[in-house]
């Protein structure tokens, strides 16, 4: 039974360590990685657990990639995220917003006690990018740390492996998500449930990727999901963890090289 192998767990998994090794570790070139997840339906075929599981695997890739001594440290996830647009439905458990934003603040807080000037919040869920993104602002302003944030749909994952128009709208439990849990943990999809559901999504300025409107997924399709999950195979959600992998370890490099007080051209 292996659970939580590899460099992320084995060495990097911050809370691995105890109170003297936390007060004696060099903080100065080191980078804390918050996953926040999610537990929500994604449709009749894939666990509720999708987004978190997909995090800790994609951080487990990316820790591989990473040099010794990269002082990269892990957090365990955050199991749960804003999912309210999916809280009608069973199997979704949700953060109100204030009460991640209040968590978010906490863990920040902690680690700035403890001396650490760097954080990541590393997202897989689509529903918690708004509010992190203003956390973000809100945890450097009340901390004083350096805080970043990367959004592993926005990474462009899948080019070469996921289809271009699957891209676009299979938002959610679609061919990407179900492929990489075919890769993670295969026995928890259920294929032969899967579903092919393409909401009718306008064009101009109401396209998605402008957020012109408020939407729940209900608004959106009846299965829970947007995409094709039924072309999802394990070899692409091999691939796709790889290709995530690798991006994921070239960001976190520079992440914890990063002074934020380079950005100012004068004093
Ligand atoms: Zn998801």
């Amino acid at each position: 039974m292996t659970r939580y192998a590899g460099k992320a767990w084995d060495a990097c998994f911050l809370p691995r360590l105890s109170r003297l090794e936390v007060q004696r570790l060099p903080k100065e070139e080191t980078l804390v990685v918050l996953p926040v997840g999610a537990t929500e339906q994604h449709g009749p075929h894939l666990p509720s657990f999708t987004d978190t599981l997909i995090g800790e695997a994609l951080l487990t890739e990316a820790f591989e990639r990473l040099p010794e001594d990269a002082g990269v440290w892990l957090l365990p996830p955050i199991p749960f995220g804003k999912s309210t647009e999916h809280a009608e439905h069973p199997g979704t458990i949700t953060f109100s917003a204030e009460t991640l934003m209040k968590v978010l603040l906490d863990v920040g807080r902690s680690l700035s006690r403890a001396g650490f000037p760097r954080l990541l919040l590393f997202n897989t869920h689509g529903g918690n990018a708004d509010l992190l993104n203003m956390m973000a602002r809100e945890i450097r302003i009340d901390c004083g740390l350096t805080v970043f944030r990367m959004d592993a749909g926005g990474l462009k994952m899948g080019e070469g492996v996921i289809e271009e128009e699957e891209r676009r709208i299979g938002l959610h439990g679609g061919d990407l998500e179900t492929s990489l849990v075919l890769g993670i943990k295969s026995s928890w999809v259920h294929m032969e449930l899967a579903p092919h559901e393409v909401p009718n999504f306008p064009g101009g300025y109401l396209d998605l990727k402008n957020k012109a409107y408020g939407w729940v997924m209900s608004d959106l399709s009846a299965s829970g999901i947007t995409g094709d999950a039924s072309i999802a195979t394990e070899g692409k959600g091999e691939l796709l963890l790889t290709q995530g992998g690798q991006m994921i370890a070239e960001a976190l490099l520079e992440m914890a090289a990063f002074d934020m007080k380079s950005i100012r051209s004068r004093d």
